[in-house]
């Protein structure tokens, strides 16, 4: 496997700090407000990287937090009237039906920053007690950047530029300086501490969760990769490495890696600017294996600008593998094509070469119909090609809805019980040989855009 390690700026080999094994954490998000594009692509990106790792052999232990305590969440909480449990588990209970309809697994470890409470103050403890933090006057804490020598190493951003973006605050030593622990104000949601009530910062909950969730204590890095997106990276990721470095005298993560923005019409999509485009009106029009295989079609690292035509075209390409995987209707899964895996295998271990990888899926359904179309009866065959399509719904997480049931989505539960009846009936009337009523109910669902077959599991209907 090689990756792209954001940090050398090269795709190097990946070795694992164990012998088989891969611990992974991504930045989760921020429950005030629903899931955008953005999280979807950055979730799904690294839901390939588990995949592709677990496909490979490695036993992979996946961690993605919640930051459910933070300056916004706590302005929703005052605009709305929430409380705070109220509003963070709503937004959580929804980003993980979204993440499921999107096919992403779920990780291992999902820990929220109010629950590790214990290990964000023991962690901000330690950076006071050996010199990397220090307390304002206000009573907040902040950690000190020019007492890590190695502090930019990461993400090489400190430049002006990137500094003028961090918010000033006169308290600070230094402009790079960041709140580790932030004391309770008027309008607050605070929790005790040993240096005060107060709410942590964000930077700091990355670093201690993954100290008590995740790493090796006997390494030389805590984590093998730490994931998350491209706007990460400096000032959040640099500030996680800085007190990890500072607090455990360990290196966080041996590999970094972000993905690519996802845009509208080439402009960042970001809440901030206001062009937000939610997950779930996406999902209210789009079958969400649609949606996470246009999101996958671009390699992860570049940015992708989101325009429903690429999704249209993204999605007749799926329909090619759903038409393919009705041609093997009921097929029992052989055993996969070893040459299928390998190419597919091969492409994803180039850091995740997902134009590589595809091209093996579009050759694979190419060859499968045209094979079928001169030897539509061979067993072997179709037992093999049904094993790829299983196969790739572990790899790539696509091609795993049942065939028929693909071309259904986007129709309405009273649609589906009205077809379902008007089957039922044409079938009774099929067996009383009443063959003109069994064809006017052919006429009358035709009528609605649907089209029935029949095949040995039964009758199957789609939309046309
Ligand atoms: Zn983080």
């Amino acid at each position: 496997m090689r990756i792209y390690d954001s940090s050398k700026k090269e795709v190097v080999a990946f070795n694992p700090i164990v012998e088989g094994k891969v611990r992974i954490y991504v930045c989760g998000p921020t429950v005030y407000d629903d899931a955008h594009l953005g999280h979807a692509r950055s979730a799904i990106a690294f839901d390939l990287l588990r995949r592709t790792l677990e496909a490979l052999g490695y036993e992979v232990t996946f961690m993605k937090n919640f930051t459910d305590i933070d300056d916004k969440i706590i302005k929703k909480i005052f605009e709305t009237g929430k409380s705070l449990q109220e509003l963070t588990s709503y937004y959580i209970k929804r980003y993980l039906a979204e993440m499921d309809a999107l096919g992403v697994k779920r990780p291992d470890i999902e820990p929220k920053a109010t629950e590790s409470l214990d290990a964000i103050t023991a962690m901000i403890d330690k950076l006071i007690k050996n010199g990397c933090a220090y307390t304002t006057p206000e009573g907040d804490v902040y950690f000190d950047t020019s007492k890590d020598s190695e502090y930019c190493s990461l993400s090489h951003k400190c430049d002006e530029e990137s500094l003028s973006r961090i918010e000033p605050n006169p308290a600070k030593k230094n402009p790079a300086d960041f709140a580790l622990w932030k004391a309770c104000k008027a309008q607050d949601v605070c929790f005790d501490s040993p240096f005060g009530a107060g709410r942590p910062g964000w930077h700091i909950e990355c670093s201690a969760m993954i100290e008590k969730h995740l790493a090796y204590r006997d390494k030389e890095y805590q984590i093998d990769i730490h994931g998350g997106g491209m706007d990460l990276f400096f000032p959040h990721h640099e500030n996680e490495a800085a007190q990890t470095r500072c607090a455990d005298h360990q290196k966080l993560a041996k590999y970094w890696m972000h993905n690519g923005f996802v845009t509208i019409s080439g402009e960042k999509m970001s809440k901030s600017l206001g062009n937000s485009f939610f997950l779930k009106d996406a999902l209210a029009v789009y079958d969400g294996e649609v949606l996470r295989f246009y999101l996958l079609a671009t390699h992860y690292r570049a940015n992708l600008n989101f325009n429903e035509e690429d999704l249209q075209a993204a999605k007749k390409r799926l329909d090619k593998l759903y038409r393919l995987k009705k041609r093997l209707y009921g097929v029992t899964p052989g055993n996969v094509e070893e040459d299928f895996k390998r190419a597919l295998l091969e492409a994803l271990s180039d850091d995740l070469n997902i134009s590589r990888a595809l091209a093996v899926v579009d050759g694979f359904v190419a060859r499968a119909n045209e094979h079928l179309d001169a030897n539509p009866k061979d067993k072997n065959f179709k037992k093999a090609a049904m094993a790829n399509i299983v196969y790739l719904s572990e790899v790539l997480g696509i091609g795993g809805q049942d065939a028929y049931a693909y071309f259904q989505h986007g129709i309405d539960e009273a649609t589906k019980k009205r077809i379902e009846e008007l089957i039922a009936r044409r079938s009774e009337a099929k067996k009383a040989k009443d063959f003109a009523t069994a064809d006017a109910i052919r006429e009358e669902l035709r009528s609605l855009g649907i089209a029935i077959m029949d095949t040995p599991q039964g009758t199957v209907w789609e939309k046309v």
